[in-house]
C-alpha cells in the first residue's frame, strides 16, 4: 500500500498522555491511516524522524487570533510553535458578529475598527474560508462583543429585550459553526453585566453542546468569589465552563493557587470544569490603572497616542513624557501593557495541575507583544517539562493536544491514531526552546522542524512552506464524558 506521506522512526507521543513509543504514521489525504508499526508501508513523501518526537499538532485553546487568521493567514507566530488549531474569540472579545465600534478591550483585535466588518458569524466564517489560513480555527462568540452590538450604553445591566437580542445572535452563531461563548466581566464593557445576564445570554449553549469560557471578574483579591460565579454559571446552564488563563494576581494573592486549585478540583467532581494557563509570571492586556496597581513591573506594549513608548517600562515612559505614572497612563491611551503580577510558584502549580490546558493568550497585533505569543508551547516543552521536570514530556503534550481536544469536543483531533485528522508536529525534545523574551518578544522558537496540517506540510526544516490548509472546526462538548471528573 502506498500512502501520501509517511513519517518513520519517530518517538511517538500520541497526545493521550501515554508514554512515548517508537513508531511512525502513514497518511492518506488529510487522515492518519496507520499509527505505530508501519509494516513496510511506503509513502510518496517519506520523512525519517529518527531522534525526534512526533506529536499531534498543538491546540492553542486561548487566543485573540480572530483577525490574524484573516490579515496574516500564514499564522507564523503559532505555526512555527507547532500549533495547528487556535481557539479564537476569548475574554468576551470576538470579531464576529461585529459591533459598530470597538471600545477597549475590543481594540486588541483591531485598533482601526476596519476589521469589525462581519454582520453575522456566517460572514466571518465565509471570510475565513476565503483567507485559507495555515491553522485551523475554533471560534467563540464574545459576550462583550454582543453587548457593544446590542446596547446603547454599557455601564448598566442589559434589559430583557437586550438579553433576548444577544441570545438570538449567539444562537445563530452557534448554528453557523461557533463552538461556544466567551465572557469578560473583568473588562469595562461587561463589568456591569450581572451573573444572571451572563447565564441568560448563554442559554443557547446547552442545545448546541457549546462551551462557556470566562476571563473572570476578579483574578486577584476576589478570585475565589469569581470561581464561585463561574461554577454557578456552568451549573445553571448545564454546560462545561473554562476558567481562562487561570492566575492569582497581585502580591497579596500569591500562594492562593493552593486554594483555587482545591476549589476547582472539588467542583470537578460535580460538574464539568476546565482551565488553561500560559507559562509566564506576567499578564498582558490593555493599559489600565487598576492593572498597574497590582504589578511589580509594567511594560508598555503599544500606545496609539505615543507609539514611541512601546517596549518601554511604564516608569521610563512616564519619565520621557515628564509625567507622574498616573498621568502617563492617561496620556498613553489607548494603550496596552505587560504586567508582572504572578508568582512563579503559583504559575508552576497551575501548569502542573492535571486538568490545566495550555493556551497562549498571545496578542498578535501589539507592536511589542508579550513573548507568550511566540513562545508559549516551546516554553512548556523545553523550560518546564525538560529543564525543570515539572511534568513528563507526554503530560506536556497531552496538555496541548488530547486534553484540549476532549474538553472542546473537537472530534478526531489532538491524538495520533488511525482515522484521526493528520495535524502533526515533529520537534527535538532535547533542543526545543522558546527564543522570545520580554526584550525580544517576536523571536521564533528553536527545535520545531516539521508541522503538518490536514496531511500537508505547513512547516518543513523549520520554515513555513506556504501550505494553507486550516479550516473552521466546530466543537461539540460531551458533558457526560467521565474524563471531566479528572
Ligand atoms: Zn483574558
Amino acid at each position: 500500500m502506498n500512502y501520501d506521506l509517511l513519517i518513520r522512526n519517530a518517538t511517538l507521543v500520541d497526545g493521550t498522555g501515554a508514554p512515548p513509543r517508537t513508531g511512525g504514521v502513514a497518511i492518506s489525504g488529510d487522515r492518519i491511516e496507520l499509527a505505530g508499526e508501519l509494516n513496510g508501508a511506503r509513502g510518496r513523501i517519506e520523512i525519517d524522524a529518527n531522534g525526534k518526537v512526533l506529536a499531534p499538532g498543538f491546540i492553542d485553546v486561548h487566543t485573540h487570533d480572530d483577525r490574524l487568521l484573516l490579515s496574516d493567514p500564514a499564522m507564523l507566530p503559532k505555526l512555527l510553535q507547532g500549533v495547528t488549531t487556535v481557539v479564537t474569540g476569548n475574554c468576551g472579545i470576538s470579531l464576529a458578529p461585529s459591533p459598530p465600534s470597538a471600545p477597549p478591550p475590543l481594540d486588541l483585535l483591531d485598533d482601526s475598527g476596519t476589521w469589525y466588518r462581519f454582520d453575522t458569524f456566517d460572514a466571518y466564517a465565509a471570510a475565513l474560508a476565503d483567507a485559507r489560513p495555515a491553522t485551523n480555527c475554533v471560534a467563540l462568540v464574545g459576550h462583550s462583543t454582543l453587548r457593544v452590538r446590542a446596547m446603547d450604553r454599557l455601564d448598566r445591566a442589559a434589559s430583557a429585550a437586550e438579553i433576548a437580542a444577544m441570545r438570538a445572535e449567539l444562537d445563530a452563531a452557534l448554528g453557523a459553526g461557533a463552538t461556544g461563548m466567551s465572557a469578560g466581566p473583568y473588562y469595562a464593557p461587561a463589568a456591569a453585566a450581572s451573573t444572571e445576564e451572563l447565564i441568560e445570554v448563554a442559554r443557547p449553549l446547552a442545545a448546541h453542546r457549546g462551551i462557556f469560557t470566562i476571563h473572570m471578574r476578579n483574578e486577584h483579591d476576589g478570585v475565589l468569589v469569581s470561581i464561585d460565579e463561574t461554577l454557578a454559571i456552568g451549573r445553571a446552564l448545564g454546560v462545561p465552563v473554562v476558567i481562562s488563563h487561570h492566575k492569582v494576581a497581585g502580591q497579596k494573592s500569591h500562594g492562593r493557587s493552593v486554594e483555587t486549585l482545591a476549589k476547582i478540583a472539588a467542583a470537578m467532581r460535580a460538574q464539568p470544569v476546565a482551565l488553561d494557563c500560559y507559562p509566564y509570571c506576567a499578564s498582558s492586556t490593555v493599559l489600565i490603572a487598576e492593572g498597574v496597581r497590582y504589578a511589580s513591573r509594567v511594560i508598555v506594549t503599544w500606545s496609539r497616542s505615543h507609539p514611541e513608548c512601546s517596549g518601554l517600562d511604564l516608569k521610563v515612559a512616564a519619565e520621557r513624557l515628564g509625567l507622574p505614572v498616573e498621568q502617563a497612563i492617561a496620556a498613553l491611551q489607548p494603550a496596552g501593557a505587560v504586567y508582572f503580577v504572578m508568582d512563579e510558584a503559583d504559575v508552576q502549580r497551575i501548569l502542573a495541575f492535571g486538568a490545566t490546558m495550555i493556551g497562549s493568550d498571545g496578542l498578535p497585533h501589539d507592536p511589542h507583544p508579550h513573548p507568550r505569543l511566540w513562545g508559549t508551547f516551546p516554553r512548556v516543552l523545553g523550560h518546564y517539562a525538560r529543564d525543570l521536570a515539572l511534568f513528563s514530556l507526554e503530560t506536556a503534550v497531552h496538555k496541548m493536544t488530547g486534553l484540549s481536544a476532549a474538553r472542546f469536543g473537537l472530534a478526531d483531533r489532538g491524538v495520533i491514531r488511525p482515522g484521526a485528522i493528520a495535524d502533526l508536529v515533529i520537534f527535538d525534545a532535547a533542543t526545543v526552546h522558546d527564543s522570545a523574551n520580554f526584550e525580544h518578544p517576536t523571536r521564533a522558537p528553536l527545535g520545531i522542524d516539521t508541522v503538518i496540517v490536514a496531511g500537508q506540510l505547513a512547516v518543513a526544516g523549520g520554515k513555513a512552506t506556504g501550505a494553507r490548509e486550516g479550516r473552521l472546526i466546530t466543537g461539540r462538548v460531551r458533558v457526560d464524558d467521565p474524563a471531566w471528573a479528572g
